[in-house]
């Protein structure tokens, strides 16, 4: 059962093709069955991944005859919030390779397109986006990872930690320092040099098959480069960055849906002493403020989405906006429904505890609480300044 948060908030005629409608059933049959399961195994099943590619889901802005979806920004937000609603893991691997699919569609040299866009557009080959290090993670200015340029090429050397997919992916998007500033390599996971270890036992999105990557001295050609060398951190990073925080945002929205869903079918049906939880009014208080906050976090999506269509750059700053209201709603709702779920918000026969653990990676992915906050107040001061 899904509670209508509301429709039109996503942008009517939001879903040319009927999209919507096909990736709905997918999450409701193929998807929400089984996220307990792969969430506890923390792995997902290579047959969904081929799924995804079979709906064009990989590469949302490729044309169709391509291998693509040809979607607008707003249509693959409301695709992502209902993967996201259905699980954060498999919205979690759809963030990072739409992220790396998208930074060769943009900025990748024609040789870069024919080689690595087919191959990314069906899921055979997944892409990883690395740029996170031990030691450096909100701040990227602070990466450690080096570059440096050789005749037949470039060297790496360095460390990536927390990569989403990395123990499946076969593309590596690896930022590097080149004589000092940010650069962007593709890199094939199986280059020699490259060594990737899972990272298992995390609290949240368990399935996201993270992984930590060691480089060293790993060769590329100078055809891994992505654009002109000390190019990235303005270009790659700061795009792909935005597209990967609309990604988590809807799919936060997702989370407060399914928290929503959730709740209501378990008030409905439980009773304690005072009648049934779903006549009292401290619960329903709870449910209000799920679907206010849901609503409006799907608002501000739209909005970041409908700004992306329009080329205007405002969507920048609607994005940290989106993304900040979603993920802190996402993640009050989910600790309400463990609350209205009693213990069986503990349980895996429940999905509010998943809902809860993958509502709180939301809060410190791509562009963490804090920085959001900082960087929100530094945009309104710059407004008011004007
Ligand atoms: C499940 C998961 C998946 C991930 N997947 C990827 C991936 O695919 N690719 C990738 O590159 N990275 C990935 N990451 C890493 C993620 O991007 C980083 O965790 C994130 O950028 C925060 O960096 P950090 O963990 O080093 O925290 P830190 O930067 O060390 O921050 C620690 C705390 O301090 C706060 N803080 C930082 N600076 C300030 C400030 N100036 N003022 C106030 N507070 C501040 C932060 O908000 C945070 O609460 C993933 C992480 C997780 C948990």
């Amino acid at each position: 059962m899904t509670v209508p948060l509301t429709e039109a908030a996503g942008g009517a005629g939001a879903d040319p093709g009927g999209v919507l409608d096909d990736v709905r059933g997918f999450v409701e049959s193929e998807i929400a069955p089984h996220a307990e399961e792969w969430d506890q195994n923390e792995r997902l099943p290579p047959k969904l991944l081929t799924r995804i590619g079979e709906l064009g889901l990989w590469a949302p802005f490729l044309p169709a005859g391509l291998g693509g979806a040809g979607m607008t920004w707003a249509t693959l937000g409301r695709v992502h919030e209902e993967i996201g609603r259905g699980c954060s893991s498999v919205r979690s691997f759809l963030t990072v390779h739409t992220m790396v699919t998208w930074t060769v569609q943009r900025w990748g040299t024609d040789g870069q397109r024919e080689r690595w866009l087919p191959r990314l557009a069906t899921g055979e080959l997944l892409g990883a986006f690395c740029l996170t290090e031990p030691d450096s993670g909100s701040d990227a200015s602070a990466a450690g990872t080096v570059a440096e340029r050789v005749a037949s090429g470039w060297v790496i050397n360095g460390e990536k930690k927390w990569m989403t997919a990395g123990q499946v992916a076969g593309l590596l998007l690896v930022f590097c320092r080149t004589e000092g500033n940010m650069s962007a390599f593709l890199v094939p996971a199986d280059t020699p040099g490259v060594e990737i270890t899972p990272i298992t036992g995390v609290m949240g999105t368990r399935a996201s098959m993270l992984a930590r990557i060691v480089l060293r001295d790993v060769n590329v050609g100078p055809d891994a480069l992505v654009g002109p060398p000390g190019w990235a951190a303005a270009t790659v990073m700061t795009g792909a960055l935005d597209l990967g925080r609309y990604s988590v945002a809807c799919g936060s929205v997702g989370i407060l849906q399914a928290c929503l869903d959730a709740c209501v079918a378990y008030t409905s049906r439980r009773t304690v002493r005072d009648g049934r939880l779903s006549e009292l009014q401290l619960i329903r208080r709870k449910i209000s403020d799920m679907v206010v906050s849901g609503r409006a976090a799907r608002l501000l999506c739209a909005e970041a989405g409908r700004l992306k269509d329009a080329d205007d750059p405002a969507t920048i700053m609607a994005t940290w906006v989106a993304k900040y209201h979603a993920s802190t709603a996402a993640s009050a709702a989910a600790s309400d429904a463990v609350q209205i779920h009693g213990a069986n918000g503990f349980s895996a026969a429940y999905p509010a505890a998943r809902l809860y653990r993958d509502a709180k990676v939301a809060e410190v992915i791509e562009g963490s609480t804090e920085l959001q906050q900082l960087t929100i107040a530094e945009e309104a001061y710059r407004e008011v300044a004007r």
